[in-house]
């Protein structure tokens, strides 16, 4: 018999899920949502799940990552159900179960925890500033140096292991038993998804959500490029005005667009912004901060008044520490890396399932 966890719409309700409990199983959120299928037939199933506690069936499912957020479940549920909402928190709620250290969970659930970690970063990063007798070039180098292995280490020892997690509860753990070949045929369907999240612009032909895609777009090629000029072509230091340009350039992408995307959540322009957990908030204002405070400590460079300003290399550093040390692994930034993964272990099931 399933396990039941009854205190799973209690736990839920903390990821972000609103009103589910009133869904008197109708169907028509599935008949609405533009990206259900027959083969991925949902968010009414998810709905079921949750509302009775199935918390091992949906740590199994794929479907909460096939969902891109249109809303049209939400907007035509006669019960007000909220469904996009709950696969929203679904997302969520699986980003926690698959994360091996278990700080995913208390860091959604318990935004006083959330602060606690970003104060305590904030210290850390103080205490190398005020105690340690560095000069500001020896500080920059070690911040660089920094950057790098935070990188590696985040990717080795928390988005590696969650990944095989992933993998193991969504694949091995269902006797899916994939040929070798199927893993290499479905791998592009992993990358299209990752760099172009273009389901997105199944959900409707609103020139809103296009404009949406297309920031979103250039927002993840702005990051990636970012991340590769600062971290392998030491954005900082370089005197290559080529790199120096790439970066103002990626930087300003980052900036610019994540402000639209504050003012998005403020106004709360469509489905997608009407409803924010606490680490949505924390995710958009802190990739705006990470963008423009490393545009100003370029400019600075360039300018000659860093050793004047240096206070604002020291925000960028806490910026860039709690964005790789917190966000990046324990909240929002998971959706790129695991969302494109479904779409990858989606096609494989399907292959295995045809052959
Ligand atoms: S439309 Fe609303 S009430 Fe109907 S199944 Fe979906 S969530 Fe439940
Ligand atoms: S939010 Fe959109 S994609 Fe997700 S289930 Fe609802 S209609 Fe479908």
């Amino acid at each position: 018999m399933a396990k039941v966890d009854l205190t799973l719409g209690k736990k839920l309700k903390k990821y972000g899920a609103v009103d589910f409990n009133a869904c008197y199983n109708c169907g028509t959120c599935t008949a609405v949502c533009a990206l259900s299928t027959g083969t991925d037939s949902f968010p009414r199933e998810m709905v079921r799940l949750s509302v009775t506690g199935q918390s091992e069936d949906i740590k199994a499912s794929l479907k909460p990552w096939l969902c891109y957020y249109c809303g049209e479940c939400t907007t035509y549920c006669p019960q007000e159900a909220k469904p996009g909402e709950l696969m929203m928190s679904l997302r969520r709620y699986l980003i926690a179960r698959y994360d091996w250290t278990g700080l995913s969970s208390i860091f959604y659930q318990n935004l006083t925890a959330y602060l606690v970690a970003f104060f305590l970063v904030i210290a850390a990063i103080a205490g190398v500033f005020l105690i340690g007798e560095f000069s500001h070039e020896n500080l920059m180098h070690y911040g660089h140096y920094f950057e790098m292995i935070a990188v590696g280490s985040v990717f080795l020892v928390i988005l590696l292991p969650n990944l095989i997690r992933m993998w193991y509860f969504t694949l091995l753990s269902q006797n899916v038993n994939a040929h070798i070949k199927h893993y290499w045929i479905a791998l592009k369907n992993l990358l299209v998804h990752m760099f172009t999240q273009k389901r997105t612009l199944q959900c409707n032909d609103e020139k809103d959500n296009k404009i949406w895609w297309f920031e979103h777009f250039i927002l993840v090629i702005g990051y990636l490029s970012l991340l590769f000029t600062t971290v392998f072509l030491n954005w900082f230091s370089t005197q290559s005005i080529i790199v120096i340009a790439m970066g103002y350039v990626f930087s300003a992408i980052i900036f610019v667009v994540t402000f639209d995307f504050i003012l998005r959540r403020i106004k709360k322009r469509s489905a997608k912004t009407t409803f924010s957990h606490f680490t949505d908030w924390f995710f958009v204002i802190w990739l705006f901060l990470m963008g423009l405070s490393a545009f100003t400590v370029r400019l600075l460079i360039d300018l000659n008044m860093l050793e004047s300003y240096f206070w604002v290399y020291f925000i960028h550093i806490i910026v860039l520490a709690q964005w790789a040390l917190i966000i990046v692994p324990f909240g929002k930034w998971m959706h790129f890396l695991y969302r494109s993964f479904a779409m990858y272990f989606d096609k494989i099931i399907k292959l295995t399932t045809l052959s």
